[in-house]
């Protein structure tokens, strides 16, 4: 081992040692997000050590005035955390900034680097990725989506799938895929099923996954995680191919644990 990886492992070890979040903490913010009881207790551990060291490595602050308390730092990390559980702290490498709003907010850029999640028709955002910057959220949105987990929405686990996405320098629905896995599996299951999204959407026919995720393949990735951990049942049900290559990417069955809990 070099004297790096030597050094970067002594410093999480000392991290979880030292500062691990307080469990009464933990458990308290993790009441918030039912969608994550699910988890194994072996897995709510991993997600406690991974949680910590993402509040260790990354800033995560609220704009001007708005303070964060450690219980919504904590809940915005454990979601954060949630799609990176059996992939490591090492995908969310090179940007180190989450930035929180109170509310829905206004941008006024023209980069291409940003890619934004319009939930409103007035041009507010409620989230929004850049590439190589930092994740930006509302914390309305947040608690929104922690209120109704079962119909599917995570403004969270959007952002941070878009940062996934991005690992390979763009944001095209199609993230870095593990050796096991193979380009065309992937492309067929997410093209076809977007494409009939798409189509659904011409015709102006009620989708059950919603209707933003055929605006882009980056898009269409972003939501269909959205629903892969919050409400399984609904993408394993409308876009089963979809599914199991979502199981293959984030190496979770959020399905097989919701069955393995009930
Ligand atoms: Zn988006």
């Amino acid at each position: 081992m070099n004297i790096i990886k030597w050094l970067k492992r002594r410093r999480t070890r000392h991290t979880l040692k030292k500062h691990s979040i307080p469990y009464f903490l933990w458990q308290k913010s993790l009441r918030k997000a039912t969608f994550l009881h699910d988890l194994s207790s072996v897995e709510k551990s991993q997600l406690r050590k991974l949680t910590t060291l993402f509040l260790h490595q990354k800033a995560v602050n609220g704009t001007r005035d708005f303070e964060l308390s450690d219980e919504m730092l904590i809940v915005i990390a454990a979601q954060a955390s949630l799609p990176i559980l059996k992939l490591g702290l090492n995908y969310y490498n090179n940007w180190v900034e989450v930035i929180v709003y109170p509310g829905a907010f206004r941008v006024n850029h023209n980069s291409v680097d940003a890619i934004g999640v319009n939930e409103n028709e007035t041009n507010t955002l409620s989230g929004e990725a850049w590439l190589r910057g930092p994740v930006v959220l509302s914390w309305d949105a947040i608690e929104h989506d922690l209120h109704a987990p079962h119909l599917g929405h995570n403004v969270v686990i959007h952002e941070f799938a878009h940062k996934l996405d991005m690992l390979d320098g763009s944001a095209d629905g199609l993230p870095p895929l593990h050796p096991t896995m193979q380009v065309k599996q992937w492309a067929d299951a997410l093209s076809t099923a977007y494409t009939m999204l798409r189509q659904q959407v011409a015709h102006h026919h009620r989708t059950r996954i919603d209707a933003y995720a055929a605006t882009t393949p980056a898009e269409f990735f972003a939501v269909v995680s959205e629903y892969f951990f919050a409400a399984p049942n609904i993408l394993n049900q409308h876009c089963p191919e979809v599914y199991l290559q979502l199981v293959q990417f984030y190496r979770q069955d959020p399905l097989a644990r919701q069955a393995h809990k009930n």
